[in-house]
């Protein structure tokens, strides 16, 4: 009989998920930029949609989300019986660890990835093996060459976090064909709405049972305070999680909140637009100031210094300012300040406080 309580192996090697920081002693007047966050908030029918869901709490939600994957199926011409809805798509991720892979299997999430596909692997009792990038891209060749009888999932990020760079579909495509049959591509398609005419992935599952597709609503649809994520793959794949997902994992308030907001297409474009207007604007005045970026395609850059030193002094000087960023130091980034793209406002205060630090430098 074993003589004192112990977790699982693995499990005492996760360090805690560490999220973007939302306050600053002393300052009210605080601008948010460290959680990719929408800064438009959700569309006005899915807060339409919330306050309606007031009169049903004491109702337990559906346990097939019927309706919300209709609505998702609806607009991106997906197959609704494909699609399995979670509680953020973190809780997708997670079922994939926890359904496909065990002790003594293999988990490839690449150098900078997000930190979640880590976790999960270690939760699961699995071993986590990480791919070094080239240039700051998902690297297909490294992951091929990394990939062994023990390899039960990749994990890839499409547009990537913190990186912001796009892994072309042609190469997701050579990715998925030099796997072997027993291994399943994650592809996290949290930022894919931000890239227009990009289908995350969804086209590749049509050819390949090995296919995983992971999306959001976190993001362009701003409801992160809602947790409502989804999945696509084949009938087999899903059938699977939905034997290990909770029988009531959503509640019936993010249903109909997520379910408005995919249903409002005007809202969407907007959202879009104004992303990539912002963000192009963002980067260009930053490489102004000597601060330079990958071209990025989700709602965020990663804005590089000269040293972790200069990231640390201008992070220092925008809490000052009362403005919070991301120092991504556990992604391998110690000289580099991810900053999520605002609205115009926001990114006029970056900008001005940036071009402080670096006025003060010179
Ligand atoms: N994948 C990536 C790459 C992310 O950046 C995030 C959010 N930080 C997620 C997945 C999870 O988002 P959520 O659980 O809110 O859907």
């Amino acid at each position: 009989m074993a003589s004192k309580i112990e977790p699982q192996p693995g499990i005492m090697d996760i360090d805690l998920y560490v999220g973007g920081a939302s306050t600053l002693d002393g300052v009210t007047n605080v601008l948010k930029l460290s959680s990719n966050e929408n800064p438009m908030g959700p569309s006005p029918a899915a807060k339409e949609a919330f306050s309606r869901a007031v009169h049903d709490l004491h109702r337990y939600p559906s346990t097939d989300h019927a309706s919300l994957r209709t609505a998702i199926g609806d607009v991106w011409s997906l197959d609704p019986d494909r699609i399995i809805c979670g509680v953020g798509s973190d809780e997708i991720l997670h079922m994939m660890c926890q359904a496909f892979a065990g002790h003594g299997d293999e988990v490839i999430h690449t150098e900078h990835g997000f930190a979640l596909y880590r976790i999960s692997t270690l939760a699961a009792g699995a071993t986590p093996v990480e791919v070094a990038e080239r240039d700051r891209m998902v690297d297909v060749d490294a992951i091929l060459a990394a990939v062994t009888n023990k390899t039960k999932l990749v994990f890839i990020a499409n547009p990537a976090n913190p990186t912001g760079t796009f892994l072309a579909p042609a190469e997701v495509a050579r990715l998925v064909d030099g796997l072997p049959a027993h291994c399943i591509l994650v592809l996290d398609g949290a930022y894919a709405e931000f890239v227009e005419g990009y289908d995350a992935g969804a086209s590749l599952i049509e050819a390949h049972p090995n296919v995983v597709m992971t999306r959001t609503f976190s993001k362009i649809y701003g409801l992160g305070g809602m947790r409502v994520g989804w999945g696509y793959a084949r009938r087999e794949i899903i059938d699977v999680l939905n034997r290990i997902r909770g029988p009531f994992n959503m509640s019936s308030a993010s249903l109909l909140a997520a379910e408005a907001a995919v249903r409002d297409a005007a809202y969407f474009a907007k959202c879009r637009t104004e992303n990539a207007r912002w963000r192009e604007w963002l980067s260009t005045a930053l490489a102004e100031l000597g601060v330079q970026s990958d071209t990025s395609t989700a709602n965020f850059i990663l804005a590089r210094f000269g040293s972790e030193e200069e990231a640390l002094a201008c992070n220092e000087q925008l809490k000052a300012a009362g403005i919070i960023v991301r120092h991504p130091k556990g992604y391998g980034f110690p000289h580099c300040l991810r900053i999520t793209v605002g609205d115009e406002s926001a990114c006029r205060r970056i900008v001005h406080a940036v071009g402080q630090f670096k006025g003060l430098r010179t």
